[in-house]
């Protein structure tokens, strides 16, 4: 690939004290990986002028010194799996993108206290199979993104995955970072190997951890991570709710089922779009290439698919008394506002025989879902939803983001930065209460449609107070008058938001200026921290509105 005009360079000099430092194999600027890592499915292009791959805490230390003393900004991902809020990218050009891929290494598992340590580049996929290979009894919780994103990146980000174990950050304990000077720090602890690090998340003294999450005063090089011991029995549930009109009960329902921890999962309630995003793409079907689907052609792809307006689900644990028990609550509780279906390990294996008959047999297929009141797309996706809450990674989810694609979506390898998707995603986090959940959601369907694009939303139960009603904006990038529109959109969804008074729990690149707009003294102290930690805006600078 030819370097194209106005491309960032790095001095020789700069690049040369990279590669003393890590290898030349581990410091990359030609113009194919410069345009690797500067892909992204946001409307937003920037361009960095070198990729580094350290090794270790040493590496990383040593490159943020060179980067301080040529005054060039360092912007570290872990996998860089970051679809939808930025990816790899820096706010401008000329970064150089630091991605720890390569420390990835698991120091210790600790099976009585039931925690790991890792280093960055750990993936899901990797934790799980370690723990699975080596038999131990402890299970991860991963995202229904992709599995090879970063289990600390994630938490970093302070993400939220699917069982009791879904905070991320909340399970994150003991961290070891880089700071902007090179130093480097056990946050939170007054003594080499303390024996509590990984298992008391406060330490003692100011409580720091916090500090670096969804900001840039740090690299994180290693950190334990609390996992879940395997319980006795697990079930998956699906409920699926026909009747919009019960939603109101459905969201109390659900609110008392939690703050009585007899749903402690990250519930997830999607609405119908979600569903179809992943079951199919828009050149599969036979509806305008152009604009939102219309309400003929949502209703027989509901029809189609057998997708019902909202569906739930969750996951139970505990000991096979404590599940039973769990599920008559749950039956107790949902079943006057829709339909509620288990799935157990035990069931596991026949759903699996059923799918794969369906899928060779037309006769059968037509028997199964006539009486399981259901398509085959949408059973297939149901052992993935089973295995996702036992910590088992899939891609399966991630095809979302191919919605609008103009090519068929890759069944594997699905890599939606890589191949130019389209996908923003807006996060904003509400209080679990009708009062603010449902006009909220009214107000931003009204904007989806008037831009052209299918209403998305996924609300995903961060506590039992407040709710993520996860929006996601997912355009055609080759068609410019929808990328325009997808940008128009987001700062509408942006506005709207902040007029009712609520604000993001993750934000993207695209929203860090404007983050801390109306609360100046936050942006002040924000500022002053920043100062004080990296005093020449060496790390990510305006990552998250922190900057100097
Ligand atoms: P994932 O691949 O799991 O989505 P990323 O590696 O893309 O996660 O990380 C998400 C974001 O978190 C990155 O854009 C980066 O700003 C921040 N981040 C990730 N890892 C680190 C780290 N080790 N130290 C500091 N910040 C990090």
């Amino acid at each position: 690939m030819e370097t194209r005009p106005g491309t960032p360079r790095i001095d020789d000099e700069v690049a040369n004290e990279l590669r003393a430092a890590l290898g030349s194999a581990n410091v990359c600027t030609s113009a194919d990986d410069l345009d690797r890592y500067s892909r992204c499915t946001i409307p937003w292009q920037s361009l960095c002028a070198a990729v580094v791959f350290p090794a270790s805490a040493e590496d990383v230390a040593a490159v943020v010194r060179i980067a301080a003393r040529h005054r060039i900004p360092v912007w570290p991902s872990s996998t860089g799996r970051n679809w939808g809020y930025g990816t790899t990218l820096a706010i401008d050009d000329g970064a150089i993108v630091m991605i720890l891929e390569r420390m990835n290494r698991i120091l210790e598992v600790n099976e009585e206290l039931a925690y790991a340590v890792i280093e960055p580049g750990v993936t899901y996929t990797q934790l799980n199979a370690h723990l699975r290979s080596k038999g131990h009894k402890l299970w991860i919780d991963c995202t229904d993104g992709s599995g090879q994103g970063s289990v600390i990146g994630n938490a970093l980000e302070r993400g939220i995955g699917e069982t009791p174990y879904g905070d991320h950050f909340g399970n994150l304990c003991g961290l070891e970072v880089i700071l902007a000077d090179g130093e480097r720090v056990q946050l939170g602890s007054t003594t080499q190997g303390l024996k509590t690090w990984h298992t008391h998340k406060w330490g003692v003294g100011p409580y720091v951890e916090g500090l670096f999450t969804q900001s840039n005063l740090g690299i994180v090089t290693q950190a334990g991570i609390w996992l879940m011991p395997q319980p006795e029995s697990h079930n998956s549930f699906v409920f699926e709710v026909s009747d919009e009109r019960h939603l109101p009960k459905v969201v109390d329902a659900f609110r008392r089922l939690a703050l009585t921890a007899i749903v402690n999962t990250k519930l997830h309630m999607i609405n119908d779009f979600v569903s179809m995003a992943i079951l199919t793409q828009r050149i599969s079907e036979q509806v305008a290439q152009h604009g939102p689907l219309t309400d003929a052609d949502l209703a027989a792809l509901r029809r189609k698919y057998c997708i019902v307006p909202w569906s739930c689900a969750g996951g139970i644990y505990g000991t096979r008394g404590q599940v039973k028990l769990q599920r008559s609550l749950l039956r107790e509780a949902l079943s006057p506002y829709g339909r509620l279906i288990f799935i157990s390990d035990a069931l596991l294996p026949y759903l699996q025989r059923l799918i794969d008959w369906s899928w060779k047999s037309p006769l059968v297929r037509r028997l199964i879902e006539l009486g399981a009141r259901t398509s085959l797309p949408m059973l297939d996706s149901a052992p993935y939803v089973h295995k996702i809450l036992q910590g088992i990674p899939t891609e399966y989810f991630v095809k979302h983001a191919y919605y609008r694609y103009r090519r068929p979506r890759p069944q594997e390898g699905v890599q939606p930065a890589r191949d130019r998707c389209g996908l923003i995603w807006f996060a904003p986090i509400l209080p679990f209460s009708n009062t603010h959940i449902w006009p909220f959601l009214d107000a931003c369907k009204l904007r989806f449609a008037a831009h052209g694009f299918d209403f998305y939303v996924a609300m995903l139960l961060m506590n039992p107070r407040s709710i993520i009603c996860l929006m996601a904006i997912i355009y055609d990038r080759e068609d410019a008058d929808e990328t325009a529109h997808s940008v128009q959109l987001y700062e509408e969804l942006l506005a709207i938001m902040r007029e009712r008074q609520f604000q993001q729990y993750r934000a993207g690149l695209q929203s860090w200026g404007e983050l801390f707009k109306d609360a100046p003294e936050m942006q002040r102290l924000n500022a002053k921290i920043k100062a004080a930690l990296d005093p020449d805006n060496i790390l990510a600078p305006g990552r998250y509105g922190v900057d100097l």
